[in-house]
């Protein structure tokens, strides 16, 4: 795909979290090359005039680093989270190295860092996030094969360069977690998943799928034609969504509490069901 690549002077870069495990969240891009069919983020368009399709533009906050405060204490031992709404190692990354340089602002008032990709370029950046005391890398992973990732995720690493970035991160010793999500229905093979991995992690989160709205028409296109078989199912589980999440929370409970697995559930269904 041709991406649209714009260099932007942005207006702040380092924002108050409203999420449940940051104090604050850090996007050094606007949009994302990873292109995930069930990509949430895509919202950022209205906000953002972008009428591309999603995955196929981006703005390079190229004045990031200058937007941080001179005095930056009010971020020491605070929690930072890169990134809510792009992947900071998308492929602009390895050309433009924001991300690097903001980790490089970041050390002198050492925040709890945690990070999130699907890349494996964060190995590039793995002398830094030595340099962090309290850091945790997250790679996310929703499916056991390249194939299926490449359908599902075509910008973003095959699985086996997640795997062996989990591994490196490992041998730095740099605590890595797996976030299992979107958790797509019949697609997620989490145990498998889970047993991929379980040698170079100390935590799973897990997160259903939102499918709502243009996200469900995308996945279920997606479905149709890449895993026909799965089709009719797809419709199955859409009538009946909410028994469907609420047994495969109950089923990664019980085997995560089961098999001794430190996780974290971040399943959303039951808001759905209150609207
Ligand atoms: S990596 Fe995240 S932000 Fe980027 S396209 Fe995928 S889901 Fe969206």
């Amino acid at each position: 795909m041709n991406i649209k690549i714009t260099e932007i002077n942005a207006r702040s870069i380092i924002t108050k979290s409203n999420l449940p495990d940051a104090d604050y969240v850090i996007n050094p891009y606007v949009g994302c090359t990873h292109a995930c069919v069930y990509c949430y983020a895509r919202f950022m368009r209205r906000f953002t005039g972008h009428n591309e399709p999603w995955g196929s533009f981006i703005d390079v906050k190229i004045n990031a680093e200058e937007l941080f405060p001179r005095n930056m204490d009010k971020y020491s031992n605070k929690s930072v989270f890169l990134s809510s709404v792009t992947d900071p190692y998308n492929s602009l990354e390895k050309e433009y190295r924001i991300t690097r340089n903001i980790l490089k602002k970041l050390i002198s008032v050492q925040p709890v860092l945690s990070i999130q990709s699907k890349s494996s370029l964060i190995t590039r950046d793995i002398d830094l996030l030595r340099e962090f005391k309290n850091c945790r890398v997250g790679l996310t992973i929703t499916s056991d094969t390249n194939e299926t990732a490449k359908i599902l995720e075509p910008g973003a690493s095959g699985i086996d360069d997640r795997l062996t970035t989990l591994k490196m991160l490992h041998e730095n010793n740099i605590d890595a977690y797996v976030f299992i999500g979107p958790i797509l229905p019949y697609i997620t093979n989490w145990k498998k998943i889970i047993d991929m991995t379980k040698k170079f992690v100390t935590m799973y989160m897990f997160e259903n799928a939102n499918l709502h709205g243009t996200i469900w028409k995308d996945v279920k296109n997606t479905v149709n034609n890449n895993f026909s078989d799965l089709s009719q199912k797809y419709d199955y589980f859409y009538a009946h969504r909410n028994e469907y999440w609420d047994k495969e929370e109950s089923d990664i409970i019980t085997y995560c509490t089961e098999n001794d697995i430190n996780h974290k559930m971040y399943f959303d269904h039951k808001k759905i069901r209150k609207n």
